[in-house]
């Protein structure tokens, strides 16, 4: 950076590219505007004025990045790997300010270049490198780790295209190509020196080294380079600048010169053209997909890339590889990158020369697994054909990790055949299978659950043979979202009324919102608390009338369920109830009705159909509904399309009512229940995932309950559901489910909802109709609650008051303490870095 002054300018000024004041921050964007958009003002579109901003606000951090990285490769300490196939972090440039603490200096900035932030603010692409709250999760997570200044490290996939854009057209889910790259990405830094070739295909030789030592060589079909992309992640009001690392795949050489000296040009590109799909989609689905080859060879290219980095970065330090689990720690979110426990033995034996057990013992004090369903059938698994092809060295130490596992299980439990083909990382039976659970919980140090209720019904039932084989490893790490993200950027009118209330202090320890406590009986501050969430509730539904010609009232009570479509998750079951109530209202039997306005938003997998079509009929009822004159100011029902971490950041705050209606025992935790909470929505919902400790928090007089409990849901199917029975003694029940079946949502077409009648009369795993009566039950206990304004606002303000355990950073030290064993290093700016 030169340090020759501009003639005439003043010398006291702040550097144009470090500078945190107004004036620094303008003339900072006025160079970037010039010198890296080559626009001048005159001719500068929004979008230019968007890079020049989201520039230098990168250039800010890069100080800070530098002397993070160079902390971490100069000090004797331990790094925290989150391995995860999903990063759906959001926008960048609102966060980043809020989190350097630049917000309003650039709002003044740039309205001293006549540019609008929040116009700025709406024009940037989400990268929507995940399906949800998976990949929310590792999200959230980035922002507690930098927050809470934990040597630590994001690896995971730089896809060209994100999750699909969702728009409805004539009510149905239509998917739309995710361009995010399309405008470039300002937050990245290719770092093409950085990078690592990972094999596929071909087959596997043994052979004697010199040393006369058996080794195995693995002769690969193909290879790929992945390159390292960069993006900064700040943590909040501190140093600490994170990295996110993703991974392009790339060919290795442009290419084949055989092929195209032989004159077959389009043999030699087509090895190109297969190494560059690698990294170009995210699977769209929330459960895996069976047999999906190209999804098995992106989790082995990102986990490859990622342990190959840490094993330079062990090699950069000079430190020797039996110290690799000291200076790494790697969590695996979820199975997708359950391949590591392979691919790190492969490392550790066959290019490092380690010996089997030396290996192993590095491996597993490396790894951690984090698993997140219950359901059986989202467990993920490879099928035996495919793995071998595709993968034969892996696939050959994962025999190898397996035979001695099995001699280990034998041993503890001798005679019991049955637990060893249960516990077996090869399923045997039928067509063979790796499961990638069994995998990840023999090769990892520590399991844990996502929420209290989770952990524990692991332990009885997917994982239940381990658990009793290894007590010792198994957690409970209850999820948690960032309250910089989804209060103080997404609710700015509530963090306001928060700091003036209990200081600012709550954003970095949540549990300070306990003091909201003491102003519940001050009717000054019950009416503040009643203005924020009016004015969040306008702002939607200007949003909603701009994107769905849907006029809603914000004075009407905003009953809202946005999350993945899924039938576990039951978005029909609320379908159910809006059908009821609209029923209830025509006949004017709705005693003490409240006007409502239900709000749903999520997208569902491209090849689900069940789930398009529970979209299809909330659209249907939608049509019906907000154009019948007799229902007009009392009901109003809105699908809000594209539901996506911008869309959430304004959705959330403005919700009266949080609808997580699981079937028990099906959600592992939900992250978007305790976002709701945090924003002040009340809670109905039944006793699944951390549901049970938001209860447990907020008490049970502020939550509204329902529902079979995980217990009765597994007892009612044990002793075989009949759907039927709940249909008979319910003429409400009968009449609503008619309706749909005989064409009243869909035009008149009575075959088109008849597929989601019949699965919910005949074949439906998640007992919508058993819930069905203590949920409209509920409800009315909702509406009861909601004519009383006053108590409705103190259920309200005791939510908030009560979610600070759901903060990720209390999530992350749970990490630190009981997983990683990693304590904070703080990151020091000498004067010159910081300039
Ligand atoms: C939080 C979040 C989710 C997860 O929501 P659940 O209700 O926990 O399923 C999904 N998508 C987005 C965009 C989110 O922000």
């Amino acid at each position: 950076m030169s340090t020759t002054p501009t003639p005439g300018a003043d010398p006291c000024a702040e550097p144009a590219r470090s500078g945190l004041g107004i004036d620094a921050l303008r003339r900072g964007v006025l160079d970037n505007l010039v010198c890296l958009q080559a626009r001048t003002p005159g001719i500068a579109t929004p979008q230019d004025w968007y890079m020049a901003l989201a520039y230098s606000v990168r250039d800010r951090m890069l100080a800070r990045w530098a002397a993070t990285i160079q902390t971490y490769a100069a000090r004797d300490l331990r790094v925290a790997c989150y391995l995860s196939a999903e990063f759906l972090i959001g926008p960048q440039l609102g966060n980043n300010l809020i989190n350097l603490g630049i917000e309003d200096n650039a709002r003044a900035a740039m309205r001293a270049l006549g540019q609008d932030l929040d116009e700025l603010l709406a024009l940037e692409e989400e990268p929507g490198l995940g399906n949800g709250g998976l990949g929310r999760l590792a999200a959230c997570y980035l922002d507690s780790l930098a927050t809470l200044e934990i040597p630590s490290v994001g690896y995971g996939i730089r896809y060209e295209f994100g999750i699909f854009n969702q728009v409805i057209r004539d009510g149905w889910q239509v998917e739309v190509t995710d361009l995010w790259l399309q405008n470039g990405n300002p937050w990245e830094i290719v770092r093409p020196n950085v990078n690592y070739y990972v094999s596929f295909g071909g087959r596997t030789e043994m052979w004697h080294d010199e040393q006369g030592r058996l080794r195995v060589r693995w002769l690969p079909a193909r290879m790929v380079k992945g390159v390292a992309c960069d993006t900064p992640m700040p943590g909040f009001r501190v140093n600490t600048c994170n990295t996110l690392r993703l991974w392009k795949s790339e060919a290795i050489e442009s290419f084949d010169l055989q092929d195209f000296n032989a004159g077959d040009y389009y043999q030699a590109v087509q090895e190109k053209v297969i190494s560059e799909t690698l990294s170009k989609v995210l699977y769209p689905n929330d459960e895996p997909e069976a047999g999906k080859r190209l999804r098995l060879a992106q989790q082995y290219f990102f986990v490859s890339c990622s342990l190959q980095d840490m094993l330079r970065l062990l090699d950069l330090k000079g430190e020797p590889i039996a110290r690799f689990a000291d200076m790494f720690t790697a969590q695996l979110n979820d199975t997708h990158p359950a391949i590591a426990v392979a691919e790190l033995m492969r490392l550790l034996v066959d290019e490092r020369l380690l010996p089997w057990d030396e290996a192993w013992d590095i491996t597993r004090r490396t790894l951690a697994y984090t698993n997140h369903t219950l359901l059986p059938e989202a467990l993920e698994t490879w099928g035996l054909p495919l793995f071998s092809r595709l993968l034969p060295r892996p696939l050959e130490i994962i025999y190898e990790i397996n035979r001695r596992f099995i001699d280990e299980v034998r041993q503890t439990f001798p005679g019991d055949e049955a637990r060893v083909a249960r516990m077996s990382i090869i399923d045997e039976a039928g067509e063979k299978k790796v499961r990638m659970a069994n995998l990840s919980t023999v090769g990892c140090h520590a399991v844990n659950g996502v929420a209290a209720l989770h952990s524990t019904l692991l332990t009885q039932t997917v994982l239940r043979d381990f658990a009793q084989m290894w007590p010792e490893r198994f957690h409970n790490v209850t999820n948690g979202v960032t309250p910089r993200r989804f209060m103080l950027l997404g609710n700015p009118g509530l963090a306001r009324l928060l700091d003036e209330t209990v200081g600012e202090g709550w954003v970095t320890d949540l549990t300070r919102l306990r003091k909201l406590e003491a102003h519940l009986d001050d009717p000054a501050f019950l009416e503040q608390w009643r203005a924020v969430k009016r004015a969040n509730k306008a702002v939607l539904a200007e949003r909603i009338r701009h994107v769905t010609n849907v006029i809603v009232d914000p004075d009407t009570l905003f009953d809202i369920q946005v999350k993945r479509i899924h039938e576990y998750k039951r978005q029909h079951l609320n379908a159910l109830y809006i059908i009821t109530l609209y029923q209830r209202l025509r006949r004017n039997l709705e005693q003490g009705s409240v006007p409502r306005c239900f709000i749903f938003g999520g997208k569902a997998a491209p090849g689900y159909t069940m789930a398009k079509l529970m979209i299809r009929l909330i659209t249907g009822i939608a049509e019906v509904v907000n154009n019948d004159p007799v229902t007009e100011g009392r009901l109003k029902v809105v699908f809000y399309p594209d539901f996506n971490v911008k869309n959430a950041q304004c959705i959330y705050p403005a919700a009266d009512l949080s609808e997580q209606i699981s079937t028990a025992g099906k959600e592992a935790s939900g992250t978007g229940n305790m976002k709701f909470m945090m924003n002040g929505a009340l809670t109905i919902g039944t006793l699944d995932g951390a549901n049970v400790e938001i209860r447990e928090e907020v008490g049970d007089e502020n939550f509204f309950l329902f529902g079979l409990t995980a217990e009765q849901v597994e007892r009612v199917k044990r002793e075989g559901y009949r759907p039927a029975h709940y249909v008979e003694g319910n003429a409400e029940l009968r009449e609503v489910l008619d309706l749909i079946a005989g064409g009243h949502f869909s035009r008149g077409d009575s075959q088109v909802f008849r597929p989601l009648v019949e699965n919910l009369l005949h074949a439906d795993p998640f007992l919508v109709l058993a819930d069905y009566a203590d949920y409209v039950a509920c409800q009315a206990r909702v509406s009861e609650a909601w004519t009383d304004a006053a108590r409705w606002t103190r259920m309200s303000i005791l939510n908030t008051a009560r979610s600070g355990k759901f903060s990720s950073d209390r999530a992350i030290g749970e990490y630190c303490e009981r997983i990683w064993n990693i304590d904070p290093v703080s990151i020091g700016l000498d004067r010159e870095s910081a300039e």
